[in-house]
């Protein structure tokens, strides 16, 4: 409330004092330049100067106008009197666009052109979301495959400075030709002994070189500082330096930056586009080589508008070719006037885009498939994002990345802004190519997806009692059903394709290129990242990589194939597992081309996709309460398996506070715990079965609501068959709390009970390790090593449910899609979620609250569930953080002790404790059979006990 007040505030303030600036420089204008749509701009805002109250938005004002029609119409309609029946008016479906975590005025006036409806702000069913702050991954997670918004999760490790600097680094020392277009950067405090190495070195060489302080999450060039000599830098936490580009490409005498605009329409796969145009930003003081004298002087070195505008130097532009603000497309022009190829400049600057974004992609499709568990690759993505590039051109004509904006501004205070940011906008919402059809289609398609769960229930399709011919139907048909997916998805990318290119306005894609050696090595440098970033788990995805990006199955291959297998279906000739080969397509393909995907080997190394359901045209149900989608999503169908989990015996409990939950899901700890939000989810007795029932009636509902006699019987029967199935899933719960108590985290080399000492111990003296735990797992961390901390413990929550629900669609389950939303809680805001968890206050349970302000019902078993996973996720940060001490210390020869000195070093060497430390239950497997494999001998001879 209080937000949407201060958005509501800022808007008006902003609309308050635009108009003047705007007209002003409108009054100056050359209005031969003013185009169509500028003026209809500076025409459409309300006057600053009007009597009367200046309402609070056009938006609001345009509300009270339709307010005020539609009180006219119903007057009229009232004054034809009661003979006339009063016509019920049939509300027209519009897109809607959902506005209210944005500031800028001009998302809603290009939303308005391209004919869609702004939404309240508190509607959660529009069509677009448009927020200028980045947006948590549970919200991404709850979005509905129809709707957009406009960020990523996993953005950040190119956005915030000391991420981009990071991962920058790691790509740097392996490839060191590709990426050499970030200036060379420091990360503060950590990095300050190897930047005092650097200045001892230049001066060892007689040279002198300039740095840049900037704090890591600043923009604006708010706290940039510039220094001659490194030693005088301050061990500040959470700043950056950088090595100053000091021969920066000058304009009539001034240095400048640009930033361009690049939208990335979805990262699985990665699809990425650079606008034709951007801005110039100039400084305000005539540039000279920074100084002891003039490094102080933030309008000569800082090109930022929002520092230049104090100056009384600064121009407003009264066109896109003069003043401190300029074009992108006149700084081309003024290279080509200088005759300077601005096309070959142009390209190594796509070039350095589509290389960040290659930085980016493993912690993007990692995040978003976390995310988004049941999405299949291909499809609709449910992000995109419009990123600001900043990049400074040296008087080589080189390009260097300065940073990334997430949320780039879109405030249009000058003419340049408002021409170039109000078609960039636009094009990039035509380019969504979001359509009416999407909710009635999702809806229709989750439908599906759930009746064809809830009859996979009754199907049997092994057995001993099933016939030699009938697995052969069976087979043949899986095998015509798999083609025809890919078929669809075939079609559905090109089509999408051919959308792009005649939508795509000023944007030019540039990843994946046209271009055939570009896009070759492009592909190889991804394969390099996602073995730079993911380590063990790389091999999958560089195979998933070569199939996804160099496959050239084309259309008619497919149709030629499900010809085939027609053809000997009619003959009877079917294909039974090793007797004969399939018909289809083999991955992967090596040639360059189109994207397809084959589904018939699932990921290992990501989160699991499964294939959408078959796509359903059917636009039936467009009222459809979104409640019951909801709840129709949710529902896991399990097929039903004979045998519990059986775990082995577990050790006796310790005495820590946070002692675990019974097997039964009661806990006196958690449940003497004060309420936040979870008490009204308590409750709810009956909630698992409203969301049963639910689904039961938004299946058997048909277009009047009446029945037939045998769609009477139908909608008992999938009654029955409901209620059976929510039992079992019930029971299955139960056995997976009961499974999940069972674990424990190992320790290598150690005993449970060792384990579970050493927990014991970080309790203890909790308040010695706290801040060397906060800083191992909040700083030193990457996003990627804090989620594979997570991950050790997610994937095995992964194989007990496969273990005790016996599905091979894990993904499908409600308890797992559950459990990916505390998944991402935890690894919410940098870790911050898991790192909450540790608090004593009832920040403990905040992470509880995602289930209070969801539609999803969650019964107390599955919560249970929950907390069990959450407090297994405390004790893998614990204990990887334990072992990383260990490690460390007998590494450097030093006598083991339990206490953690320094642990600068251990941020980088997860990647092999990652597959040391994991979580088993007991007597299920030993210690030798699981680290035999997985672990360096050396090492694990230096953890021995
Ligand atoms: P902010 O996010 O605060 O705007 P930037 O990294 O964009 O921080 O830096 C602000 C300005 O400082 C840039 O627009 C540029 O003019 C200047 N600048 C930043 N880094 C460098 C550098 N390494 N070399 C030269 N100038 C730089």
């Amino acid at each position: 409330m209080i937000r949407q007040q201060k958005v509501g505030l800022e808007r008006s303030m902003m609309q308050g004092m635009k108009p003047s600036s705007s007209v002003s420089s409108l009054a100056s204008t050359d209005r031969q330049d003013v185009t169509l749509s500028s003026l209809m701009h500076y025409t459409r805002r309300p006057s600053a100067t009007a009597t009367g109250p200046l309402p609070q938005t056009g938006r609001r004002h345009e509300d009270r106008l339709d307010e005020k029609q539609q009180k006219m119409a119903d007057a009229d309609d009232q004054l034809k009197g009661p003979l006339i029946p009063k016509k019920k008016r049939k509300k027209k479906s519009l897109i809607t666009v959902n506005l209210g975590g944005t500031r800028y005025d001009i998302i809603r006036q290009m939303s308005e052109k391209l004919g869609y409806a702004v939404a309240k702000d508190d509607d959660p069913n529009s069509y677009l979301f448009w927020n200028d702050c980045f947006v948590a991954t549970d919200r991404i997670s709850e979005m509905k495959s129809f709707q957009r918004i406009n960020h990523f999760p996993g953005m950040g490790e190119i956005t915030r400075k000391d991420c981009l600097a990071r991962n920058m680094a790691k790509v740097q020392k392996q490839l060191p030709e590709d990426f050499s277009f970030a200036p060379k950067t420091w990360i503060l405090p950590a990095d300050h002994s190897l930047l005092l190495n650097y200045a001892k070195d230049l001066r060892a060489k007689k040279k002198t070189k300039t740095f840049i302080i900037k704090p890591s999450n600043g923009a604006q060039g708010h706290g940039i500082q510039l220094f001659r000599n490194a030693e005088k830098i301050p061990q500040s936490e959470h700043f950056i330096v950088q090595e100053y580009i000091d021969k920066p490409l000058l304009m009539d005498g001034y240095k400048f930056d640009l930033r361009l605009y690049v939208l990335v329409t979805s990262c699985d796969p990665l699809r990425v586009f650079l606008f034709d145009d951007g801005l110039v930003r100039l400084s305000t003081e005539k540039y000279l080589a920074p100084t002891e004298a003039n490094i102080s002087h933030s309008f000569m070195h800082l090109t930022n508008y929002s520092v230049n505008k104090h100056n009384e130097f600064y121009e407003k532009g009264e066109s896109l070719s003069s003043g401190s603000k300029r074009s992108v497309q006149f700084f081309r022009e003024y290279l080509r006037q200088n005759d300077i190829n601005d096309g070959l400049l142009w390209q190594s600057i796509g070039d350095m885009i589509v290389k960040t974004l290659i930085v980016s992609e493993p912690h993007l499709l990692h995040a978003y498939r976390m995310c988004r568990p049941g999405a299949a690759p291909g499809s609709d993505s449910v992000c995109f994002e419009v990123l600001g590039f900043d990049v400074l051109i040296d008087r080589k004509l080189r390009p260097w990345l300065l940073e990334v904006n997430r949320s780039p501004s879109f405030g249009t205070d000058e003419r340049v802004d408002y021409d170039i940011k109000s078609a960039l906008i636009e094009d990039t919402i035509r380019l969504l190519n979001i359509k009416i059809s999407d909710k009635s289609r999702n809806m229709a398609a989750q439908k599906a997806e759930a009746r064809k769960r809830l009859f996979r229930q009754n199907k049997r399709t092994d057995g001993p009692d099933i016939t030699e011919y009938e697995k052969k139907r069976q087979s043949i048909e899986k095998r015509k059903e798999e083609l025809k997916e890919t078929l669809a998805r075939i079609r559905k990318v090109s089509a999408r394709e051919d959308y792009e290119n005649r939508n795509r306005g000023r944007f030019r894609r540039i990843f994946p290129p046209d271009d055939k050696v570009r896009h070759e090595r492009y592909v190889q440098l991804l394969s390099s990242t996602f073995g730079i970033f993911m380590s063990g788990k790389a091999p999958a995805m560089q195979k998933e990589i070569q199939r996804v990006y160099n496959n050239k199955l084309k259309e008619v291959d497919v149709m030629d194939m499900l010809a085939e297998c027609e053809a000997d279906e009619k003959e009877g000739k079917y294909y039974t597992g090793g007797t004969g080969k399939p018909r289809g397509p083999k991955p992967p393909y090596n040639t360059t081309g189109k994207f397809h995907y084959n589904h018939s080997k699932p990921l290992q190394s990501m989160p699991v996709s499964v294939p959408s359901p078959l796509e359903n045209d059917d636009e039936e149900d467009e009222e459809m309460e979104d409640e019951e989608t909801e709840s129709m999503s949710a529902s896991g169908s399990p097929s039903m398996g004979r045998h519990g989990y059986h775990p082995g015996k577990r050790p006796g409990s310790s005495g820590r506070p946070d002692s675990r939950l019974s097997n039964d899901g009661t806990s006196s700890t958690f449940n003497s715990r004060p309420n936040s939000g979870v008490g009204g989810l308590r409750s709810r007795p009956t909630s698992n079965m409203s969301a049963v029932n639910q689904r039961s009636r938004s299946l058997s509902r048909t277009g009047n609501g009446k029945h037939t006699p045998l769609q009477r019987s139908t909608v008992q029967d999938d009654n029955f068959l409901l209620s059976v199935v929510k039992e079992r899933e019930d029971e299955l719960t139960r056995k997976t709390l009961v499974a999940l108590n069972e674990m424990r985290i190992k320790f290598p080399g150690k005993s449970d009970q060792e384990a579970e000492y050493i927990l014991d111990k970080l309790h203890e003296n909790w308040k010695f390790h706290k801040p060397r735990i906060a800083s191992y797992w909040l700083v030193k961390l990457d996003s990627i090593k804090r989620r594979k901390v997570i991950d050790i413990v997610r994937s095995n929550v992964r194989a007990v449910l496969l273990r005790t629900w016996r599905v091979s669609d894990v993904d499908s389950l409600k308890v797992y899609r559950i459990f990916n939303r505390v998944f991402n809680r935890l690894l919410w805001s940098h870790g911050q979620g898991l790192w909450n968890c540790f608090s004593s206050s009832s920040n403990a349970t905040s992470w509880e609250a995602i289930f209070s302000k969801s539609s999803e019902n969650i019964c107390e078993a599955e919560l249970n569930c929950c907390r069990r996973i959450v407090q297994l996720c405390r004790d893998c940060l614990l204990i990887v953080y334990q072992f990383a001490a260990e490690a460390k210390s007998s590494q450097s020869n030093t006598p083991h002790h339990s206490s953690v000195e320094d642990q600068s070093s251990t941020g980088q060497s997860i990647s092999a404790r990652d597959k040391s430390v994991s979580l088993i239950p007991p007597n299920t497997q030993t210690m030798s059979q699981k680290y035999s494999k997985l672990y360096p001998t050396t090492r694990t001879q230096s953890m021995g006990s």
